[in-house]
């Protein structure tokens, strides 16, 4: 769900995120289900920003792919960079002197109804979900969201979903080491988005037992399993 290249560096994203003032993130299952759709395919998220310009002010490049046919069609190209590591079509949309994205005008977005699958995709309920915070002082906007969101739970089921995903991205924080190779995300983004994608790992009664390195490499498993899935969703829409 990365809205773009994050230019922060990776943070120390250990500390748990308290509530202060509450704004409703909706019910916690129907979320969850949305967001992962969302991994799987192009469907984007609904949040309910209200004011918050949170992601529009907070120094991401945004991502705009080749598909992104409509952004590109009216973003003038002097505010199209190439993405490094990327194929040349792939673009970046910059930010000013005070981290607002470059097509961010008095508080809207000018291309809103044809902006990005980057900024369809963006949901920081993940963090809350993770809790996690979205990154520094260049996040600080959202960070200041995700202190907001609150869940609701349908069931004793969701709210136990909702731990083990805290557990996942506590664990891939603070067990980097335990990883094949090191590997594990170092984003926040990186890091809310896998442990969303294999809480499962931390609903087995067996997890508690485990040694890092084998949760790492459930972890692991449980991950390539998920993208290996949307593999096969993709193949079959097409
Ligand atoms: S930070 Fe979150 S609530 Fe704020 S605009 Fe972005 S997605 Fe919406
Ligand atoms: S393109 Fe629009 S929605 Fe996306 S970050 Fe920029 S101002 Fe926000």
């Amino acid at each position: 769900m990365a809205l773009g290249q994050d230019n922060s560096a990776p943070m120390n994203t250990s500390a748990a995120v308290s509530t202060s003032a509450k704004v409703e993130a909706g019910d916690f299952g129907t979320w969850l289900a949305q967001m992962l759709a969302s991994f799987r395919g192009p469907v984007g998220t609904d949040v309910p920003c209200g004011s918050c310009r949170g992601c529009c002010t907070s120094s991401y490049f945004i991502h705009v792919r080749p598909s992104d046919r409509k952004t590109l069609g009216v973003v003038p190209k002097n505010l199209l960079s190439p993405a490094p590591g990327l194929p040349q079509d792939h673009k970046l949309i910059g930010f000013t002197a005070n981290g607002a994205c470059a097509l961010l005008k008095n508080g809207d977005c000018t291309i809103y109804s044809s902006r990005p699958q980057t900024c369809r995709d963006y949901d920081c309920r993940v963090f809350a979900a993770a809790a996690i915070q979205a990154g520094g002082v260049d996040k600080a906007a959202i960070n200041q969201r995700v202190q907001e969101w609150q869940f609701s739970y349908a069931s004793g089921q969701d709210q136990q979903i909702h731990q083990a995903i805290k557990k996942a991205a506590a664990f891939i924080t603070r067990n980097r080491a335990a990883f094949p190779g090191g590997r594990a995300p170092v984003m926040p983004s990186d890091i809310a988005v896998l442990a969303i994608k294999v809480h499962g790992v931390f609903l087995q009664p067996e997890s508690n037992g485990q040694t890092p390195a084998e949760l790492a490499a459930a972890i692991v498993q449980a991950s390539r399993a998920f993208d290996a899935s949307r593999l096969t969703d993709t193949t079959e829409k097409q």
